[in-house]
């Protein structure tokens, strides 16, 4: 049932409603007549049926009646003129931060966490650092996987947040995110969360909102390769003195070879000031042999439902494609990550890279960097990359090594 409460009621009804008030409210034939009188407001509702005449001119009652001694429900009633169910179309919110109020639009399938970083892109509170603050709703804004369908979330409320800017991004180690298990995605399973109408939807309104700024122009005639930074780049949860020495061994070679073929795009889960310290603290944004074309980072994202997995996070490729498409398709893609999930949306571009971790131990033997550079060159002349199996990428390499052997 959706009512229309804030009909901008005249004063003459007004003081008819005192009248009944007066009377007790009770009288049946009043309710009647001031319901016809609202009834000619263009919110009201032709459907319902007179008994409702009687509620809503009760409820418009009480709201005004309130509005003087309350401003919290002064806001709550002005801000909204229909209570409308929560559904996969948009709904704009209303969230107050720091003494401001910010309007964010999300829809019904939607995760919090999504919500959470709609309200950073206009506030730059970091979603870890936001707690949300929403009448009767308990606690279910903590909860990042929800969906907001599931939470009875009304335009005529103000969202409150609570959180403070990272200025200065301090490396965190401790809260910098963590990576949860990555689950091993069949095929299939992988293909159904593609071709979800409700994931190409999120896909279709992340592309809308979401700008990626270059750094450098795409070049015509190359490939582009989209890269992970923690485990794939860089050992983020070992300490050091100096970054360097968590940086995965052959970074700057890697870059430089695949900078002859490929387009450099570097996508992280967390955030651009993290993004941009990190790259620049490993000397990877000025350096002389290469160019890097973007960044993005976890606003880039989505968050995609499927049966088995509930909802995570992931890196559409298709945000990239169709802002550049004269540039770059799921043909000329392909994008290292350490967590398979992350290219769910686009599993023939993906590549799952060993995870680089305990960077003191093993950075005087980790060699997937070479390794991989030399399955990039291979690869850089077909034209379509998405007929590859990423998977047997090791393989691909002995085959090559091989028949350049015999040649
Ligand atoms: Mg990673």
């Amino acid at each position: 049932m959706t009512f229309s409460l804030r009909v901008g009621i005249s004063l003459k009804v007004k003081r008819r409603i005192l009248e009944m008030q007066k009377n007790g409210g009770k009288k049946k034939k009043k309710c009647k007549r001031i319901g016809v009188t609202i009834g000619k407001y263009e919110t009201f509702h032709e459907r319902q049926s007179q008994y409702y005449y009687g509620v809503l001119i009760r409820k418009e009652y009480l709201v005004s009646h309130r509005e003087e001694k309350n401003e919290m429900a002064a806001e709550s009633s002005s801000a909204a003129v229909a209570v409308s169910p929560m559904t996969a179309e948009e709904l704009t919110l209303t969230v107050k931060w720091s003494g401001k109020e910010y309007t964010v639009r999300v829809c019904g399938d939607d995760t919090v966490g999504e919500l959470k970083r709609r309200i950073c892109e206009v506030t730059r509170v970091l979603p870890k650092r936001q707690k949300l603050l929403y009448p009767k709703v308990g606690s279910k804004l903590a909860d990042e996987t929800l969906l907001l369908s599931q939470i009875p979330l009304k335009s005529s409320f103000k969202m409150t947040m609570i959180g403070t800017v990272e200025d200065d991004i301090i490396v965190d180690q401790v809260e910098s995110p963590d990576i949860i298990d990555d689950f091993e995605l069949g095929q299939e399973e992988a293909v159904d969360i593609k071709d979800k109408e409700i994931n190409k939807q999120k896909l279709k309104r992340r592309v809308e909102q979401h700008k990626i700024e270059l750094r450098n122009p795409c070049r015509e005639g190359k490939k582009l390769l989209v890269l992970d930074i923690d485990y794939t780049l860089f050992d983020h949860r070992s300490t050091a003195e100096n970054p360097l020495e968590l940086m995965r061994p052959y970074l700057h070679e890697f870059l430089s070879a695949a900078y002859a073929e490929y387009d450099i795009m570097i996508w992280s889960a967390t955030s651009m000031k993290w993004v941009e310290l990190k790259m620049g603290q490993l000397g990877v944004l000025e350096n002389p042999n290469y160019k890097i074309t973007a960044l993005l980072d976890h606003m880039a994202m989505i968050t995609v439902q499927s049966d088995r997995y509930g909802v995570f996070d992931c890196k559409p490729l298709g945000l990239i494609w169709a802002h550049f498409p004269e540039f770059y398709s799921p043909k000329n893609t392909i994008m290292f990550d350490d967590l398979r999930r992350n290219f769910v949306m686009n599993p023939q571009n993906g590549l799952a890279i060993k995870p680089f971790r305990k960077a003191h131990v093993n950075r005087s033997n980790d060699q997937e960097l070479m390794k991989l550079t030399q399955y990039l060159l291979a690869i850089a002349d077909l034209d379509d990359l998405s007929v590859l199996d990423h998977k047997n990428w090791e393989s691909f390499n002995e085959d090559n090594f091989k028949r350049r052997r015999h040649a």
